[in-house]
């Protein structure tokens, strides 16, 4: 691998300010595909599903997924959007073997959701507003294995082997409004908005935006203007990164490479990079294409999208707590420290904690459990707490029992493992 030269990152922040912008792709939870009705369903034959609409084929007619619509209004409304009355879909022209339609059904200039925002809190406490441009509705690319090269990317390989079960699933791009002013903190803030933002994509209950699953990736457009400066520089774009360290790393990354490059008095150039997970480092892709070369044109097959107000008031009316609010009023509820609440979350431990109240622990015992010892004991297995073979049930059933004087901890129920019975918290 080339060695790209870096300046310090104290040094690169001294001298620049850097811009981002995030990209995030949801792959929805939905059955059915968003314009046929081919299944979802993970782990099956490579295409075994599939359908004359999502292969492309002349004459299959598509049709759009009424769930896709209301999951896409449902994250556009928790995310402060303005709903579109009437929008339309689009028709991204590009060939790719993956994609066997020669294009891509995506929105362009008619987004179903904009203008939006999501406020994000950062490890001090602070929270920092990120606004976003638009959240619009696509579907996904089937999946191209490469065999034969050392490192299963495409150069080197000897042939590649198509599925297009992923083709056509539904997926939800959302887009910010470019990041100012966040300066040494733009990768914190980066990580702790695609965090933020799984937890509303979650809490709406239309994904289960696993990053480890593919099911929620993001791309990070990074530039620096010199100090002083409010003109946007060049940016570049690192694509598909797929943990929240990730995309903390990536931003501090083309942070400094950027810095190095400007410093030097050399230019950067508009392209997409990839991240590579071992050394945290982002290496050239492709030179980034404009808009125009994609020939975007509205799609004739389907009709366009007109959500009536009383159902986008509808689904308004539905929307859950949202996440940051939730977390405020437990916080204030179990009377913990912002950190400590951070703590909570980073475990997972969150929703655990909630059940084994309502199953009848007091909020001091539920968290001195999953907090501790079966926190410690998810940790040695490599497991979330959540996939522990205890339940909510059985913590407030352990906290509440009185234990004879001095009983000793070997009868912890995180040691003595119990068959899954009712999980309360899923
Ligand atoms: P593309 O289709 O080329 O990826 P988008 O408009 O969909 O373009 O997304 C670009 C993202 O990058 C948006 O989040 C936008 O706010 C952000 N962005 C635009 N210009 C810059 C820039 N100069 N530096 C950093 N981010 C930018
Ligand atoms: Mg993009
Ligand atoms: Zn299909």
């Amino acid at each position: 691998m080339t060695v790209t030269e870096l300046l310090s990152y104290e040094a690169a922040l001294a001298s620049f300010d850097p811009v981002m912008g995030l990209e995030v792709h949801v792959e929805l939870g939905t059955k059915t595909k968003m314009f046929c009705g081919c299944s979802t369903e993970l782990g099956a034959e490579p295409n075994a599903q599939t359908c004359p609409t999502c292969l492309g084929l002349p004459g299959a007619l598509p049709v759009v997924n009424e769930i896709g619509v209301e999951s896409a209004i449902k994250i556009g409304l928790a995310l402060h959007c303005e709903i579109a009355e009437w929008c339309r879909f689009a028709r991204k022209n590009y060939f790719y073997p993956d994609m066997p339609k020669n294009f891509q059904t995506s929105q362009y200039d008619e987004p179903i959701a904009f203008n939006g925002y999501l406020d994000v809190q950062l490890e001090d406490g602070e929270v920092f507003r990120v606004e976003i441009e638009r959240a619009h509705m696509e579907e996904d690319t089937g999946k191209s294995t490469h065999i034969g090269g050392a490192t299963g990317r495409i150069h080197g390989a000897s042939h590649s082997l198509l599925d297009y079960n992923r083709a056509g699933i539904p997926l939800i791009e959302i887009v910010t409004k470019p990041i100012v002013g966040a300066g040494d903190r733009a990768p914190e803030v980066a990580k702790a908005y695609v965090a933020e933002l799984r937890e509303v994509i979650r809490s709406l209950g239309v994904s289960e935006a696993r990053m480890d699953k593919g099911q929620m990736r993001c791309d990070v457009n990074l530039s620096l203007m010199p100090k002083g400066s409010e003109t946007f520089g060049t940016r570049s774009e690192t694509k598909n990164v797929n943990s929240l360290r990730s995309v903390e790393r990536a931003a501090r990354f083309e942070i400094q490479r950027h810095a190095a490059v400007l410093e030097s008095g050399g230019t950067i150039v508009q392209e997409t990079r990839h991240f590579h997970e071992d050394d945290g480092s982002t290496t050239s892709g492709r030179i980034k294409d404009n808009a125009e070369d994609y020939r975007y044109f509205p799609e004739p097959d389907l009709v366009p999208v007109a959500p009536a107000r009383e159902w986008v008031e509808e689904l308004r009316k539905g929307l859950p707590e949202l996440p940051r609010v939730r977390r405020n009023r437990l916080r204030e509820e179990w009377g913990v420290s912002e950190q400590e609440m951070q703590s909570i979350l980073n475990a997972g431990a969150v929703d655990p904690i909630v059940a084994t109240i309502e199953a009848g622990a007091d909020a001091a015992s539920a968290r001195k459990w999953w907090m501790g010892e079966l926190a410690r004991n998810a940790n040695e297995k490599a497991v979330s707490l959540e996939e522990l073979p205890i339940t909510p049930a059985d913590v407030a059933r352990v906290s509440t029992t009185s234990w004879p004087a001095r009983s000793s901890r070997a009868s912890s129920p995180a040691r003595a493992p119990r068959t899954r019975s009712s999980r309360s918290a899923v």
